[in-house]
């Protein structure tokens, strides 16, 4: 399909750099390909907006795939990186930043007794898995189809629902063995995981979840889901890792964990901590963390681990997330969702409009939606029509219909206003889209 607003600055610039980066981009979805289409390259941030090579404004829904919940170019955040900067980029060496922003988690988050931090939500599930099968001494780990994690080897795997199915690697490079110690389950279903932990008792080191899953589009954990995992890897002696890369210092002061109180042994941070820097955290209970080196065993490492300029932002812009701005982020939120929905309402378009606290996003269907199989099931062209609308009207989606929306304290009753006008039209598009 072509469309007739591709920006021409951005398309010669993604010219030039499929010459010399697989496929243009560094990390895939950024490259529209569910969507087709030109990926608009960025060239500055402020507040919601974000400007193009074109010079077009669009309203951001995206934030960075979560870490600008202050907005972009927040002043707090730039002076607090500029003062990082001016006393050096990267010494290697301990320094106080990063024992702040490590005690700050600390205070937010009641589970984490001890935090080590790395450079990427990737790392951060790496080392949690490998410490989770260090402290148990077994090998296999329990996942749920749909859910992300990075691209950790041993979590590239999604094998389909079933009962104990072991994971086939979901892309090459991966091989058989890597995969084979993962056990892929259907999510939200603990008859499957009670299932998995009597086909291998003693054998399961740890369930990984996302606290509440954004990467299948926003389906959140069933009442007690959550509650049931702890359980059950409790009663095997098997450790329950959330994964709050993506909700943490989002959706409450305390990630996930401040709704649902249920309290993981490992947990995992990134995006919002390292305030658009790369910054991540995996910690927990103590007596698991005591395993890593230098404490004990199991080796974990990072030149640019804790770096100062890292830190700065991170613990500028958590420091700005108070309650207040958890309140505003949540009505922005609950404003969108409506318009979002009444819009398609209005067009006779089947919709569900999912949320989790302030992550949300829209299902082409009116059937519930409580995994990948079901999120699977949505008329996913709808999509594409809807974000190329929203995108020549100037508001900027995630470029795939399996993606949370993002919004910040930022987005004010102006580009609110800029997103409501494009509902209409992008509503229309999608009722008049043809598979
Ligand atoms: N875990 C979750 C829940 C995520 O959403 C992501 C990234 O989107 C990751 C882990 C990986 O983080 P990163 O992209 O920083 O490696």
């Amino acid at each position: 399909m072509a469309y007739s607003y591709e920006a021409p600055v951005s398309q010669s610039l993604f010219d030039r750099a499929s010459v010399v980066t697989p496929g243009g981009v560094n990390s895939p979805v950024r490259a529209f390909r569910a969507v087709g289409g030109t990926p608009r390259f960025m060239v500055s941030g402020t507040g919601p907006y974000l400007t193009d090579a074109d010079g077009r404004e669009y309203v951001d829904l995206v934030c960075s795939w979560g870490p600008m919940i202050l907005g972009h170019s927040h002043p707090e955040v730039i002076a607090a990186v500029q003062e990082a900067v001016s006393r050096g980029t990267s010494f290697g060496t301990p320094g106080e930043g990063e024992v702040a922003l490590a005690e700050e988690i600390v205070a937010r988050i009641e589970p984490v007794e001890q935090v080590r931090l790395v450079s990427s939500g990737t790392e951060a599930t790496m080392s949690a898995i490998r410490l989770a099968r260090g402290f148990t001494g077994r090998a296999k780990v329990v996942k749920f189809a749909g859910c992300y994690h990075g691209h950790v080897d041993a979590l590239l795997a999604a094998a389909g629902s079933g009962l104990a199915t072991f994971g086939l690697p979901d892309t090459p490079g991966v091989t058989g063995a890597t995969a084979g110690d993962t056990v892929v389950l259907p999510y939200n279903d603990l008859d499957a995981v009670r299932a998995a932990f009597a086909a291998h008792p003693g054998e399961i080191a740890c369930v990984i979840t996302e606290a509440s899953p954004g990467n299948m589009g926003v389906v959140p954990p069933a009442d007690g889901f959550n509650a049931g995992l702890k359980e059950l890897c409790a009663a095997d002696g098997a450790l329950y890792i959330s994964d709050e890369v993506m909700t943490g210092f989002r959706t409450s002061r305390a990630g996930w964990y401040g709704i649902d109180g249920v309290r993981p042994d490992l947990m995992t941070f990134g995006k919002v901590m390292g305030g658009g820097f790369p910054a991540a955290a995996f910690g927990g209970r103590a007596d698991v963390m005591a395993h890593l080196a230098p404490a004990g065993p199991v080796y974990q490492a990072g030149t640019l681990s804790g770096n100062p300029v890292a830190t700065a932002a991170g613990l500028a812009q958590l420091r700005l997330l108070d309650d207040a701005a958890y309140a505003k982020i949540d009505a922005v939120s609950a404003e969108l969702r409506s318009l979002v929905g009444d819009a398609f309402t209005k067009e006779g378009v089947a919709h569900t409009v999912s949320s989790a606290s302030n992550m949300f996003s829209v299902f082409f269907t009116d059937q519930p939606v409580r995994n990948y199989d079901d999120a699977k099931k949505q008329e996913a062209f709808r999509f594409t029509a809807f974000f190329h609308s929203m995108l020549e009207q100037g508001v900027y989606l995630p470029p795939s219909a399996f993606e949370s929306w993002f919004v910040s304290t930022a987005h004010d009753e102006r580009a609110i206003e800029r997103i409501a006008a494009a509902l209409p039209a992008a509503a229309r598009a999608a009722s008049e889209a043809t598979a």
